[in-house]
């Protein structure tokens, strides 16, 4: 069964005006689905990949064949992280927005002090990350850290491959091909905009689910 590009749970207007809906069209249909196309190509045929999840493929880059690893590393990471990014935005002030609540916020604030202050340290992640990249924070071994990998790297590929280790609870793709229709070379400002269509809800389920 080959990888299909998941739809969006919501219009591509949706999340207007922090991410504007050409932008939108752009990312989902043409980026992730080139990343979905070129996964299924790099993998047809070889059963034994075919059957795995995406996260199982992408968590075991040593099983995939030297050929074909640097296709799967990239392509099944762009796969994984925009399936992940489309879920974990919403509309602002219909699910997008605000702040987490319950165990994640918690989570957040004995680890960083304040909600506050984990946006300012997830925000210069983002920033710093130069080139092309995602900013996450993550689930390693019981704590929550921030970091950033480059490319289209996730956390699950290990720290070993991508410099950072553990489960994804939230991520930010910075590549400019995410905001640079609407804010140009201004990436903190598209940073500090993202916060208000974060679906703190949907990070809390991946959060209850990682631990
Ligand atoms: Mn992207």
């Amino acid at each position: 069964m080959a990888f299909q590009l998941p739809s969006l749970p919501y219009d591509f207007s949706a999340l207007e005006p922090v991410i504007d809906t050409q932008t939108m069209q752009i990312h989902h249909g043409k980026h992730h689905g080139a990343y979905v196309t070129n996964l299924n190509n790099a993998i047809a045929g070889k059963a034994a990949l075919e059957a795995k999840s995406l996260e199982a493929l992408i968590s075991d880059l040593s099983a995939v064949p030297e050929d074909i690893r640097v296709a799967v590393r990239n392509n099944g990471g762009g796969n994984a992280n925009h399936s992940m990014f489309w879920q974990i935005m919403a509309p602002k002030g219909k699910g997008g927005g605000g702040e987490p609540t319950g165990d994640l916020a918690a989570a957040i604030k004995s680890t960083f002090g304040s909600f506050a202050d984990f946006k300012t340290r997830f925000g210069e992640a983002a920033t710093k990350r130069f080139g092309s990249g995602w900013a996450w924070l993550v689930l390693k071994d019981g704590k929550l850290v921030i970091g950033s990998t480059a490319n289209q790297d996730n956390p699950l590929m290990g720290e070993a491959v991508c410099g950072l280790g553990g489960k994804p609870i939230l991520g930010l793709d910075v590549w400019e091909h995410a905001y640079y229709l609407k804010y140009q070379n201004r990436r903190p400002e598209y940073i500090t905009n993202w916060w208000e269509i974060v679906n703190w809800t949907k990070v809390a389920e991946i959060y209850q689910s990682s631990k």
